[in-house]
């Protein structure tokens, strides 16, 4: 019998009702004669709520509570969701992520599966039983209840589906598929019909919110063949599977990031220095660039704000070993990429992204080019008429699409 694993996120499972409806989704599959795993993440913006409870009680709460508390919120969707299987006349149960064997690294708030030990699922879906697995959590050989970072039900759902070796993973979320853009931001998008693990890694990392990049990692790995689709249509999603197909598109989409940094340090020879004390840190550096002449060298590198308070803190502690001359620090910017594996062999698609850009006015502060995706930092303020001239330019609008999906 083939198996799948049914992802559905916090909007999908957001209200009484809401959850009533993926009970009848999650019917619809096993009365095709499927086995279904189901992968619930916390109810709506439960887990904000949660966090935010955390933050009024205390600046820095302690990790390993955080990770308590947020554990909760997936619990109580999970319950309702095997709650409402049962009120329709299916068998189904509800598993923590340590009742579900999901053991994970001693790291509190963004622990990695190390492994799931799926005997007690398998037993129950051998019994026809419909069981349903609580996202984001898992536990440590110690028996310390563990967290995978923000999103990370999308995680859960892909490992589950590679241990158990299941024919599809279905993310169900608020949007039909993946985009040719963020369709708040450019309303002319077009659904992809089938990507490639690459490229929708490359749209997760530089900013598509559709699904976590760790999970497309997992997936690519294990090669899971994963379908992103909607809760509240029945319309086909977006298929992401195996190696890009030479044929397709040089690009498949265009991404944006907000809150994006600048910080060049200004007079200084001291760059492997400067890098390991940010990475130490764990201080996400992106864009780098450096400029040298004679002995001193002008380094820029971009972070996100949220990094911003630790990064100025560690570059002050460090000033003398540093030997810098100046800070300057430019806020308000965003990154706009271009993603396509057909980039390697279209070296003209950045001069296209430029020559847009230019003809907009848009100022580009900074570049980096790579085989799949090109990536310019621009004023936050103009992010979405870049994305939108990009989106055009590279013949994304509907309208131009002739039989374009959408
Ligand atoms: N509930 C968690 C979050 O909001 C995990 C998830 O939704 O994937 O981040
Ligand atoms: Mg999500």
């Amino acid at each position: 019998m083939s198996l799948i694993v049914q992802k559905f996120g916090g909007t999908s499972v957001g209200s009484v009702e809401r959850i009533s409806h993926v009970a009848e989704r999650i019917i619809e599959a096993k009365n095709e004669g499927k086995d279904v795993v189901v992968v619930v993440s916390a109810m709506g913006n439960s887990t904000d709520s949660l966090v935010d409870m955390a933050k009024q009680l205390s600046q820095h709460p302690p990790d390993r509570e955080l990770d308590m508390l947020l554990a909760s919120g997936e619990q109580i969707s999970m319950s309702l969701l095997a709650m409402a299987l049962v009120s329709k006349g299916y068998p189904a149960v509800s598993l923590t992520g340590w009742q579900a064997g999901i053991m994970t690294e001693s790291v509190h708030t963004k622990a990695r599966i190390v492994r799931i030990d799926t005997d007690r699922i398998v037993n129950l879906v051998n019994k026809g039983i419909i069981v349903i697995v609580a996202g984001f959590q898992g536990i440590t050989e110690d028996g310390e209840v563990t967290t995978l970072g923000r999103g990370g039900s999308d995680t859960t759902s892909v490992a589950l589906a590679a241990s158990m070796k299941a024919d599809m993973c279905e993310i169900y979320t608020d949007v039909s598929g993946v985009y040719s853009a963020d369709p708040r931001v450019v309303p002319t998008v077009r659904k992809l019909v089938r990507i490639s693990f690459d490229e929708m890694l490359e749209l997760a990392t530089l900013g598509a919110a559709v699904l976590h990049s760790r999970a497309v990692e997992c997936a690519k790995k294990n090669n899971v063949r994963l379908m992103v689709r909607s809760s509240f249509t029945n319309e086909a999603g977006t298929i992401i599977e195996g190696d890009v197909d030479m044929e397709e598109k040089v690009v498949c989409g265009v991404t944006h990031k907000n809150n994006i940094v600048k910080i060049t340090i200004k007079r200084f020879d001291a760059l492997a220095s400067l890098f390991s004390i940010l990475v130490k840190s764990h201080i996400d550096v992106d864009m780098i660039t450096q400029c040298s002449n004679e002995s001193l060298t002008d380094v820029s590198f971009t972070i996100s704000i949220a990094d911003l308070g630790c990064t100025l803190d560690l570059l002050k502690a460090n000033k003398t070993r540093l030997a810098f001359e100046e800070i300057v620090t430019e806020v308000g910017l965003a990154k706009v990429s271009i993603v396509g594996a057909g980039l390697v062999s279209n070296p003209e698609a950045a001069a296209k992204v430029f020559t847009a850009l230019a003809a907009e006015y848009i100022a580009i502060k900074m570049v980096s080019n790579s085989e799949m995706k090109v990536s310019c930092i621009i004023p936050e303020s103009i992010t979405e008429r870049a994305v939108r001239t990009l989106h055009s330019v590279f013949g994304f609008d509907v309208q131009q699409m002739a039989g374009a999906v959408h």
